[in-house]
């Protein structure tokens, strides 16, 4: 009794504080895909129409490996090259660019942000998308809402690592809701979730696309229950369409075509069996009879009751003052750029374990180059050896800050390209707080290492030395992160393990290119291929922190037989570093953090949505595997 008085009561939990959307109906005609593989092309989609209507919600079935995803990437434009035919909305040619402000894509692996909570990121996905004119009790009333229409009350405080499958999937789609799509795609919402937790994510679907919007979701076998619970049912087998209409029709469908579906038999999977050809083949015959996906026939079949329910509660939504093709529900860059610098400063804060493992591995490595060299810093007879202290620093700065990058940024930016894909935010805001968001803590991690060994190894204590030492270090720190992005936002995590520190290494050794060969400068294409790594710069600047004038001159102890550089002049001279200037270096360290960072803007927003001439590198790319596979 209390469940049957719960549901109604839930049922009318309609989004009352979002903006109303106008219908979008979606029809595709003749709609093909190729992709080329290796040297073979291979189609995928054949010729297929369809159309998926405002208010219904759509299941596209077929077996696995029929083309639903695919089906589906073209349709919410996240695939582009390779389909051709016409996408209509409303009649109308399709708008790709006007088309991805009105649908979200909800794929089917759930990518959350880790570490935060259910709660947390409802609240900084509304913070995002809704911008500022959208008051704070609004939006927490907009939250509310959702969160009880998709039922993760309870799991609000959980955070999203710990959810169960079916809460993950119902917070991937709550975050999508915030802003009102008119159109939703879903691949596989079901699948891996029990039969509870799917009937409730669907039920709870069929009541999104009451509301008035088009929502269109792959399945992979849905039960007959869950089956009937669909208006719109969209058949995909082997490429093509092999039924369209209504749930109901499905078997009188198959009837005419002489294929009785078993009485106690689950339609859907009786179709799904027949389409991938168990009884023979009867595929052919199928597509036929809809032509494709052309025929509307079916889609009316048993159709008059669904209206009665369906008018009354579309009705029932759109009372609340519609407002026509209101879109500046937008947040603005900056209030983009402030939501995303909390959002990475809460996971920050939460990795604790991460946190102390950094600061206790900084510790140890900071102890380790101490102990090696220990009060080498004004002793003249070990002046060489403070030369490989520097280079010590440097080195430790660069594995440091780069090797975590290389470790997480590639599963970053797979999350990055959904959210950037279902338009949370802009490219610009998210690196800008990217960067603002990691230097401070690489400040951090440098000032403790540095804490360590710089007093301990002798270096001069006076202030300008010492900042000029620390800033130093700091740049090459924050350049090795940056290049750990340039170099890990185009790879996966495996081949940015291999490439990071495979590109590291001529760095190093450029770095240290004709020492000790007094100064002599070398012959002018090793100059300038030294000058082209950073760590040139960063290794010239310590010693013109230390060692710049006006420097006494460095003690001999009485114990030593031999002690060549007493004179600091001469031994920066021998290791070829008297022309030295320190603001150079600083000057050319900023510049290229500057360069460093401007690429990796550039080549995540190539990642993430490639240009012209990203894409012709691609397909030339392809052409020379096509042909190396040819010669095997
Ligand atoms: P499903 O219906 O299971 O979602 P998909 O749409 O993912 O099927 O894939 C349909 C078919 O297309 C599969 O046989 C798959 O192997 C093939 N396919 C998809 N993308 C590519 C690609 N980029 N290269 C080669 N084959 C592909
Ligand atoms: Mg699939």
């Amino acid at each position: 009794m209390e469940v049957s008085s719960a549901q109604p009561a839930l049922g009318r939990a309609h989004l009352s504080h979002l903006p109303q959307r106008p219908p979008v109906n979606l029809g595709f005609q003749d709609l093909t895909y190729t992709v080329t593989d290796g040297h073979i092309s291979k189609i995928i989609l054949r010729g297929i129409n369809g159309e998926f209507r405002s208010g219904q919600l759509t299941a596209i079935l077929g077996p696995s490996g029929a083309g639903k995803s695919t089906l589906l990437n073209i349709l919410a434009g996240y695939r582009v090259n390779g389909a051709s035919g016409l996408i209509t909305t409303n009649g109308e040619p399709r708008d790709l660019r006007q088309f991805r402000k009105l649908s979200r894509y909800i794929m089917q692996e759930d990518l959350l942000q880790p570490l935060i909570t259910v709660q947390e990121a409802m609240t900084l996905a509304a913070d995002l998308k809704l911008g500022s004119d959208v008051t704070k009790g609004k939006k927490a009333v907009i939250v509310d809402e959702i969160v009880q229409l998709l039922r993760l009350d309870k799991a609000r405080h959980t955070c999203s690592e710990k959810l169960s499958g079916g809460e993950r999937k119902r917070l991937s789609v709550a975050l999508e809701l915030l802003n009102n799509p008119p159109v939703v795609f879903l691949d596989e919402p079901t699948t891996g979730l029990d039969d509870v937790a799917s009937s409730t994510c669907v039920s709870l679907l069929k009541r999104i696309a009451r509301g008035g919007r088009t929502v269109v979701c792959s399945l992979h076998t849905p039960s007959a229950r869950l089956f009937a619970v669909f208006d719109h049912v969209y058949v995909v087998a082997d490429g093509r369409c092999a039924y369209q209409g209504t749930a109901a029709g499905v078997v009188p469908f198959l009837k005419e075509l002489h294929l009785p579906c078993p009485k106690t038999y689950n339609p859907a999977d009786f179709i799904i069996e027949v389409s991938s050809g168990e009884y023979g083949s009867h595929v052919d015959r199928m597509v036929n009879a809809v032509e494709n996906g052309r025929s509307q026939k079916w889609s009316v079949f048993g159709v008059e009751q669904q209206y009665e329910e369906m008018e009354m509660e579309i009705e029932q939504l759109n009372t609340g003052g519609v407002q026509k093709h209101n879109f500046k529900y937008e947040s603005t860059a900056v209030e983009q750029f402030l939501v995303l610098c909390r959002r990475m400063f809460l996971q920050t804060i939460r990795n604790t374990e991460y946190l102390w493992l950094r600061i206790i591995l900084h510790v140890f490595l900071g102890s380790i180059v101490a102990a090696m060299f220990t009060g080498m810093g004004n002793d003249g007879s070990k002046a060489l050896f403070n030369f490989g202290f520097c280079f010590a620093c440097i080195i430790a700065m660069l594995y440091t800050t780069m090797m975590p990058i290389l470790l997480s940024f590639p599963s970053e930016v797979l999350l990055i390209k959904r959210e950037y894909f279902n338009r949370w935010y802009g490219l610009k805001p998210y690196y800008a707080a990217l960067i603002i968001s990691r230097t401070p803590l690489t400040i951090f991690f440098s000032l403790i290492y540095l804490s360590i060994v710089y007093p301990l190894t002798a270096q001069p204590l006076e202030f300008p030395r010492v900042m000029m030492f620390i800033t130093i270090c700091i740049l090459v720190a924050l350049i090795s992160e940056s290049m750990g992005t340039v170099i890990s936002s185009s790879l996966s995590v495996v081949n940015s393990m291999f490439v990071g520190p495979v590109v590291s290494v001529p760095l190093m050794l450029l770095s240290v290119y004709g020492i000790g060969n007094g100064d002599e400068p070398p012959p002018l294409v090793w100059r300038l291929a030294r000058s082209c790594s950073y760590m040139r710069y960063g290794l010239e600047g310590l010693m013109a922190a230390i060692y710049g004038p006006p420097r006494d001159d460095l003690i001999c102890p009485d114990d030593v037989q031999f002690c060549e550089f007493k004179s600091v002049r001469y031994f920066v001279k021998v290791m070829g570093m008297s022309g030295v200037s320190f603001w150079l270096d600083l000057g050319v360290l900023m510049l290229m953090l500057f360069m460093m960072n401007l690429a990796g803007y550039y080549l995540l927003r190539q990642r993430l949505s490639p240009n012209y001439a990203f894409r012709a590198i691609r397909v030339i790319g392809r052409f020379i595997k096509t042909k190396m596979s040819l010669a095997h």
